[in-house]
């Protein structure tokens, strides 16, 4: 099976005699605890069946004046163009996660802005491997293991040791920063920008507070080279990510250098793709404005008090989102589609129950790299997002 639990969507999963096997410690968690703190239909705290769930949320977001969709960064494919088609019957707004995650960064690839590349040819010929801003060793647990660093590729047969050259960007010295020893090395930044600015003087040939030309010189070397950002690297280029594009192009000129954005839920960049094929925007969108916009993002909608109901699947804003913003839920009509009881469930109007995407229910999903995964299930549940969404779009 393939595992859901973040962005890597490992497909070597099995199953043998109720034992997970493969799976790291966060995916094996997923798999065999997906039983408990399951969500129940409720409607105003009190159970109820499926239908009168599914027929007060129809009512709900008929009757909403602002509405807006948020989440859907676990759902399948499938799900995510459901959703979407009815925030454009809502006429209303919709986000997910990306919108302070990396969506901007998985906009820039889909607008063809920088070069891009699969985990799958990173194994077999990425010689220079880059993590700016990101720590795999938590994020992705298996990422280093079964794509970058670790495994022998068909043009990398000699090992990470000698066969790959490993560059960390951090702000402090992560576990994965601390794998960073021979052939490999470790910048402490606390200024991304200045960074960027050093290399860019290492590519006029002058001296920056960085010392980065060595590593523009083992790029020289390869086929293949790759940076990996992460949300360090979002927040450290303090809203100046056109600086970061240009630089990957510079560094194009003399080195084949890609990018892929790491670290998220296992299908934000499902969402993204959706939305783009659809509105050429990836997430804070109004189909009422028929543009994105920062402002749209569903943590500006809650700040600035812009809607009355949210249908909320498959994420849990109240745990996740800070206290200034999550503090704001309690004021709005909520609707909540989760396989679990989060803590957005038991504070809100409306509860319906799904399925876990990739355990039991199926469909697509889109890797970090952009790679298309069909999950195999390993049941089939009857209610999923995809049928609870299904209904309430008929519904309006
Ligand atoms: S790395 Fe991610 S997808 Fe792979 S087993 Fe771990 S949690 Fe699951």
């Amino acid at each position: 099976m393939i595992c859901t639990a973040c962005s890597c969507l490992c497909d070597d999963i099995e199953i043998v005699d109720g034992k997970v096997l493969h799976a790291c410690e966060r995916g094996y968690k997923h798999i065999s605890r997906s039983k408990e703190q399951r969500a129940k239909a409720m409607v105003n705290g009190k159970e109820v069946e499926l239908d009168k769930a599914i027929e007060n949320a129809i009512e709900m977001l008929k009757s909403a004046k602002s509405p807006a969709i948020y989440g859907l960064d676990t759902s399948t494919v499938e799900a995510q163009r459901i959703a979407i088609e009815i925030a454009k019957r809502l006429n209303c707004y919709i986000d997910d996660n990306s919108s302070f995650c990396l969506g901007e960064f998985v906009e820039a690839i889909l607008k063809k802005e920088v070069p891009s590349t699969t985990l799958e040819e990173v194994r077999d010929k990425a010689y220079v491997i880059i993590y700016w801003g990101a720590n795999p060793h938590q994020s992705l647990p298996r990422h280093m293991s079964r794509y970058t660093y670790y495994p022998r590729g068909t043009k990398r047969q000699r090992g990470y040791d000698e066969d790959r050259y490993l560059v960390v960007f951090d702000l402090r010295k992560s576990e994965t920063a601390k794998l960073a020893k021979k052939n490999a090395r470790f910048i402490q930044v606390q200024n991304d920008l200045e960074l960027v600015e050093s290399f860019m003087k290492a590519l006029e040939g002058k001296a920056g507070k960085f010392e980065v030309a060595s590593i523009l010189r083992e790029m020289k070397k390869a086929e293949l080279n790759v940076v990996f950002g992460g949300l360090g690297l979002k927040y450290g280029l303090k809203g100046n990510f056109r600086v970061f594009i240009e630089l990957i192009k510079k560094i194009n000129e003399i080195a084949p250098l890609y990018f892929i954005p790491s670290g998220f839920h296992s299908n934000m960049r499902g969402f993204n793709e959706s939305l783009f094929e659809i509105v050429k925007a990836v997430n804070s969108y109004s189909f009422s404005s028929a543009t994105s916009s920062p402002e749209f993002s569903f943590i500006e909608l809650l700040k600035r008090d812009k809607i009355d109901t949210a249908l909320i699947i498959g994420t849990d804003p109240l745990a996740s989102l800070p206290f200034e913003v999550s503090s704001k839920l309690p004021k709005l009509k909520k609707i909540v589609i989760d396989p679990r009881s989060s803590l957005t469930a038991q504070i809100s109007e409306v509860v319906i129950p799904s399925a876990f995407s990739g355990i039991e229910c199926g469909g697509e999903m889109i890797r970090s790299d952009g790679v298309r995964v069909k999950l195999s299930p390993i049941s089939k549940a009857e209610i999923d997002d995809v049928y609870v969404l299904k209904r309430i779009l008929e519904g309006l």
